[in-house]
């Protein structure tokens, strides 16, 4: 197997490896997959080099900030997926799905008391990384955390860059290096031969592997949508044939469902990345050799595809991973003080301006607004758990309008996104959800009220632009 780059292994607890445990355990808590995937090419790895079993421990709590049925849902499905690929490769593996809040309280420590070391996914955002350092402090042996989160690794860049232009600038110098770095497609064709693992009685008996949790939200319904990783191929798959394309000119259009699609099985883990990238070079018979030579920062051009795959590829690596880079390098990312200077000025310039109408949490929340455009996205949301790509920016910045002061909008952006979107939680919710506010944009004229210097949208001029009764037809009121 390829060797996986230093620069995506972190070692989180700096204690020492332990020659006598019986396994190397992959403690699986944001890449919930099996193929293209680092931290299990690395766990893989090291029971090589160890010369001892597997054991993967997938969990699944039930008391984190917006656990509902759907996430729950989503991710079971994908466990589904795991256990029988683990299975079918003769690993041990180890699904806890936590039935009341605390109950896999220990499970951790409990498995790791028997393990020669720990690999974890690194992943910045929402609750991962208090809880993969957490489990670094209990645990007795040495915990590495691998980042598989996008073609850059986060740590090659440290700083948070402003802008997508100036991340792109900076990808089109770095990642040139990186694109030979790719995961196995199928790390566990390497299992081959390693010895065969068992979790521990004592930790079955104690934590055993449960079917439904009972403390759970049930108020947001799991969706039609399917989770795990054959789900997200199959759709990838369909994509690249049916709508790539013509992703350039469709993905905007709220008469069409144009992009991808795949933001929640990223968002959970279930696909990574380089599979996708992997899937759109293929189909262009693309190589590195294609690369223009400019670091310009232009958003079409450097990769040498055709127009729909570089757009297509602008969303997934520069946007996607821009995001992840701010969650990385600002300490604060979901904290309103995290706006630039110019965002925040202008903002507090207009926070006293009247507002009219001015709508609650709740109103929002049931899609009460005066517009039906704006509803219609929120009803979206709510029985579907995602927003079209175009809707989703008029969504925030209709909040912003009509919210009595900015923090107030991001605090009702943040709770509808997050309680309600399949790919919420993640660093691009963070990066859209601030971009309403001004983040990786810039000052935009003429002055308005409320919105002062931050770009405005209406759903009056979304309907001049497009066709939008499709989509009322399907989401407006019945
Ligand atoms: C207010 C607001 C909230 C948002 N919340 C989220 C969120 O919770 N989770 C989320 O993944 N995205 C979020 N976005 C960004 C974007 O809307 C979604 O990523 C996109 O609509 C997902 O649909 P898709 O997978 O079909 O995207 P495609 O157009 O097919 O793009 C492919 C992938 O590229 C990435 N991507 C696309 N657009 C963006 C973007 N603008 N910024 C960052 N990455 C992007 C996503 O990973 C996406 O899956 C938000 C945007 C706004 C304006």
């Amino acid at each position: 197997m390829t060797a996986i780059p230093r620069l995506r292994i972190r070692d989180l607890n700096h204690k020492p490896v332990t020659g006598g445990g019986e396994y190397v355990l992959y403690w699986m808590v944001a890449a919930r997959r099996t193929r293209f995937h680092f931290g299990l090419q690395h766990a893989i790895d090291l029971c090589r080099e160890l010369g001892r079993p597997l054991v993967v421990f997938e969990p699944l709590r039930c008391d984190y900030r917006w656990a509902s049925e759907r996430f729950h849902r989503f991710i079971l499905d994908g466990m589904n997926d795991n256990d029988a690929r683990f299975r079918k490769a003769g690993i041990a593996y180890y699904p806890y799905v936590e039935r009341r809040s605390g109950e896999g309280k220990g499970l951790l420590s409990a498995l790791a008391a028997h393990a020669c070391c720990v690999v974890t996914d690194d992943y910045p955002c929402f609750m991962i990384p208090a809880m993969t350092a957490a489990g670094a402090r209990q645990v007795p042996v040495r915990m590495e955390a691998v980042d598989g989160n996008g073609l850059m690794p986060l740590r090659a860049a440290e700083q948070a860059f402003p802008t997508a232009y100036a991340f792109r600038r900076f990808l089109q110098r770095e990642l040139p290096g990186h694109l030979a770095e790719f995961p196995e497609p199928d790390p566990l064709a390497a299992c081959a031969g390693l010895p065969a693992g068992s979790i521990p009685e004592e930790v079955r008996s104690r934590w055993p592997e449960a079917q439904s949790a009972v403390d759970l939200d049930r108020s947001v319904p799991a969706v039609a949508m399917s989770g795990g990783e054959a789900a997200a191929t199959a759709l990838l798959d369909r994509f690249t044939r049916d709508r790539l394309p013509l992703y350039d000119t469709t993905r905007n259009d709220t008469a069409v469902h144009g992009s991808s699609g795949l933001s929640p099985y990223l968002h959970f883990g279930q696909i990574s990345s380089h599979q996708v990238c992997t899937a759109l070079f293929s189909r262009e018979g693309w190589s590195v050799g294609d690369l223009s030579d400019s670091t310009a920062g232009k958003r079409q051009g450097w990769w040498g595809m055709p127009a729909a795959t570089e757009a297509f590829l602008d969303q997934l690596v520069t946007w996607r991973e821009l995001g992840f880079n701010n969650c990385t390098w600002l300490p604060d990312y979901d904290s309103y003080e995290s706006l630039p200077g110019w965002a925040r000025e202008t903002l507090a310039k207009h926070a006293s301006d009247p507002r009219d109408p001015v709508y609650s949490l709740e109103q929002f929340r049931k899609a009460e607004t005066h517009d039906p455009l704006w509803n219609a996205a929120q009803r979206q949301l709510l029985q579907e758990g995602r927003i079209h790509n175009y809707m989703r920016m008029l969504w925030g910045k209709k909040i912003l309008h009509w919210s009595e002061e900015p923090r107030e909008a991001l605090r009702i952006m943040i709770e509808l996104n997050n309680r309600y979107a399949l790919d919420g939680r993640d660093p691009n919710s963070y990066s859209g959800i601030f971009w309403v506010l001004g983040r990786h944009d810039r000052a935009w004229g003429p002055e308005r009220p409320i919105f002062g210097k931050i770009r405005y949208m209406t759903s009056e001029n979304t309907a001049r632009k497009m066709n939008v009764k499709p989509y009322l037809a399907r989401f407006g009121e019945a």
